[in-house]
């Protein structure tokens, strides 16, 4: 549905962006939280719409989802939760409790002897927006921290493993340190080997068999992420472990809930992935990408190069290097897009090394002339305004100003 079909649908010619105010960016980000995630498939919006007035048993609607998740990762049994976020500390409880419902209801409270400890390699402690130790602490998890920042071998591993040792936590992300860490199979068969399960937050990943076949015995996907569903979590995995997961729902996964059309939509979704034209997209991604490159090349101070995904998605994404000559700092150039007609928001979680990437994987058709022709405009734009030297400073200020 473009924005025309949906202000149609109100009956007005105002979309819904301009009925509330909000500014209408262009997302070259990828998909972020902070920008309303990805955009739903239209599977998905049809199959929200439809059960959004239906009674269901969500018990018997969890079900169905679960087969879903378990033909597509592979796993013997899923379920949905609010988000990835949520999914992990479900996991990670279910880990700790099983299927002791009077533990459960008092989580984050331990009963006595229950295993609470989870271990995770320090170079993915990251922040994808939350922290990965709050979403173990939230439910009542002590983090354990296997070896240092630039290397982890087995034995840091295998020596934080005890007796009150519940889960091995494993992420996979950009976020991570991506060298001297271990591998998931050398961390799954380390914890195996001590009976311990392993927990593999893949949120941003494509690929939903890998981990469960590389040592996974539960992996964890966001479903507002490249399936382009409803902002949800995708539980897989053994059985055991997503009951005892999926029985969090009465204790502190409450907080967390999924309503009907987020399962509806996210099955949809998962369903419309099997279908998907993945080549074509990959193709028309592509031609975004030399559509950019082109554009910026011989422009003084900018260099422009396809990239491939740091975590193997089959994904590349433009990185744009930003020296003086262009008249810009990196963090000043992506301040100008961001505040340009229409704005573009870049991917900038690197602008303090002087690059920041652009993303092709959500835009709406005619997006990738637009970002073309505003980079064009910014660069060669006379004079440059005067934050385009900035260099990026983080600062709590607009966080802090909120409502206002
Ligand atoms: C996005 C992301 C999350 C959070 O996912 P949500 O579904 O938004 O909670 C967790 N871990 C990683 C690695 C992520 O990229």
């Amino acid at each position: 549905m473009d924005n025309r079909n949906a202000s149609a649908a109100t009956g007005s010619n105002e979309t819904i962006r301009e009925r509330l105010g909000l500014r209408p960016i262009i997302n070259v980000s990828g998909t972020m939280t902070a920008l309303g995630a990805s955009i739903i498939v239209p599977e998905a919006i049809a199959a929200m719409a439809e059960i959004a007035p239906q009674f269901v048993e969500m018990d018997d609607l969890h079900r169905a989802a679960s087969k879903v998740v378990a033909r597509l990762t592979g796993g013997e049994a899923g379920f949905i939760t609010a988000s990835c976020a949520s999914g992990i500390s479900l996991a990670l409880a279910g880990a700790m409790t099983g299927t002791n419902l009077l533990a459960i209801e008092r989580l984050p409270d331990l009963a006595t002897g229950l295993k609470d400890e989870v271990i995770v390699q320090i170079g993915h402690m990251v922040s994808f927006g939350g922290n990965i130790d709050q979403a173990i602490r939230l439910c009542g998890g002590k983090v354990v921290e296997a070896g240092t920042v630039s290397v982890v071998n087995d034995y840091h591993v295998a020596d934080a493993i005890n007796e009150r040792t519940a889960a091995g936590l494993y992420v996979v992300s950009h976020h991570t340190v991506q060298y001297g860490m271990l591998s998931l199979p050398e961390f799954a068969e380390i914890c195996h080997a001590a009976g311990v399960p392993v927990i593999v937050d893949a949120a941003s990943e494509y690929d939903l068999q890998r981990f469960l076949r590389d040592g996974a015995d539960i992996v964890i996907y966001s479903g507002h992420k490249f399936l382009g569903g409803p902002t949800t979590g995708i539980v897989a995995g053994r059985k055991d472990l997503v009951r005892a997961a999926f029985l969090q729902n009465r204790g502190i996964g409450r907080g967390m809930k999924v309503g009907k059309e987020s399962i509806a939509g996210v099955i949809a979704a998962l369903e419309a992935w099997e279908k998907r034209d993945h080549a074509g997209i990959r193709r028309r991604e592509s031609e975004a990408l030399h559509l950019w490159q082109d554009t910026l090349t011989g422009l003084p101070g900018i260099r422009a190069e396809i990239v491939p995904d740091p975590t193997d998605n089959p994904l590349d994404r433009i990185e744009i290097t930003v020296s003086p000559e262009s008249g810009y700092s990196a963090a000043g150039l992506a301040k100008a897009l961001s505040l340009a007609e229409p704005p573009i928001i870049v991917r900038n979680h690197e602008v303090e090394r002087g690059h920041f990437f652009l993303d092709p994987c959500n835009l709406h058709e005619g997006e990738a002339e637009i970002v073309a022709n505003v980079l064009k405009r910014v660069l060669t734009a006379n004079p440059k305004p005067d934050y385009a030297l900035m260099t990026p400073r983080k600062t709590s200020r607009t966080a802090l100003s909120w409502p206002d």
